[in-house]
């Protein structure tokens, strides 16, 4: 397990209030509770519950929004949860979240942005590289996940992404809004776009005229893809072939054969999957067959908050259950770093912090 965590680590499939500390939202409940505008141990039992089928999840994320969606708490769970990851030793991280619009806190979608970017730069127990057209030299290469700080400290490096998720609720015109924002708030670290939201919800008509939009500004887009067995969608997302897709746990055979030969990298959410039934154990999950057929794929913690899960974790769980050796867990973190939707620099920087890596733990 500690190899697990030591080994450098990219997080493409992270929602940012799926990933937020049980000891927060806790917090933040215990405050709402104290203002008599929820009951705090009704609260407290389903935060703490730990099984999770999948409309309890979507249930679940109800709740967090009404505990986390004012600016404030926005920003402090933003920095809590880039805290988090770079502690698990992740490298690089694309957050996405759903951008809100929220009167009765004097919320936009902007408004929500501004809130989360403020967190992602709060911190300060790692260095964090988010784009920034002000000061491009933030995103100078480096040779190492540490740099040098007054001579001999060290302090960890981590590269930070935002992607803005469409929610499955939401009508074409506030999917739009939010890939014009995405294209708005491009140089300040926001490089995609992600449909996602209950999977029972909603019609592919409604996001397709958002999505082809995106496609058509060049803004790269990653899709939950069969969570559940809706056969028309899985079929207009293949064809609509995004960068990536998340999930893809309900492909038919002809499904999966065309996304193998569409070679569409795969977000693996294990956990997540096995957990709202997606797949029907660890040992049976579809990443065995993608991983022995060589299809690009990287290993993602979906929401580890809600799930009690993390990226290390995910790494240790493949091993434990399809025995792959340190060099092929190496191997596979390693590969994740071609998926990742920022620019050649980052790769670049990011093969070399593999590099000093592989010295190091192989
Ligand atoms: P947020 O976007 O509010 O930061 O993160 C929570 C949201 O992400 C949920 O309300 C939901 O829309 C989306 N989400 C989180 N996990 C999943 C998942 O496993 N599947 C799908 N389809 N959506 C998810």
């Amino acid at each position: 397990r500690e190899w697990c965590v030591a080994l450098p680590k990219v997080e493409l499939h992270a929602h940012l209030n799926g990933s937020v500390r049980n000891s927060t939202l806790l917090e933040l409940a215990k405050q709402l509770a104290d203002k008599g505008l929820i009951v705090f141990e009704d609260v407290k039992d389903v935060i703490m519950k730990n099984g999770r089928s999948l409309p309890e999840c979507f249930k679940l994320f109800d709740l967090f929004h009404i505990l986390t969606t004012d600016h404030d708490t926005v920003t402090r769970i933003a920095k809590e949860v880039v805290e988090d990851f770079a502690a698990e030793n992740v490298v690089y991280l694309e957050i996405r979240t759903t951008p809100k619009n929220n009167g009765a806190k004097g919320m936009t979608k902007r408004s929500y942005m501004n809130a989360v970017i403020k967190g992602v730069k709060a911190v300060e127990a790692v260095d964090v590289v988010l784009f920034d057209s002000n000061s491009r030299t933030n995103d100078t290469l480096t040779c190492t996940p540490t740099i040098e700080l007054d001579g001999d400290t060290k302090k960890k490096r981590i590269y930070v992404r935002l992607l803005l998720s469409i929610d499955r609720r939401e009508t074409t015109s506030a999917a739009l809004d939010t890939v014009n924002l995405a294209l708005e708030m491009k140089d300040q670290g926001v490089i995609g776009i992600d449909l996602s939201g209950n999977p029972v919800v909603g019609e592919w008509e409604t996001y397709l005229p958002a999505l082809q939009h995106a496609k058509e500004l060049g803004i790269p887009i990653t899709i939950h893809c069969g969570e559940v067995p809706n056969r028309k969608e899985i079929q207009a997302v293949l064809d609509f072939c995004p960068q990536r897709l998340g999930h893809v746990c309900c492909l038919n055979d002809v499904e999966w054969k065309m996304l193998k030969s569409l070679i569409i990298p795969v977000e693996i959410c294990l956990t997540s999957n096995v957990m709202t039934g997606g797949a029907p154990s660890l040992e049976l999950h579809h990443f065995a067959d993608l991983y022995n057929a060589k299809h690009p794929l990287s290993l993602c913690t979906d929401d580890s908050g809600l799930f009690s899960t993390s990226l290390s974790n995910e790494y240790y769980l493949v091993a434990a259950t399809f025995g792959l050796s340190k060099p092929q867990l190496f191997r596979l973190a390693q590969e994740a770093v071609q998926f990742i939707f920022a620019d050649g620099n980052v790769k670049k920087s990011l093969k070399e912090v593999f590099r000093h890596a592989e010295k190091r733990l192989m």
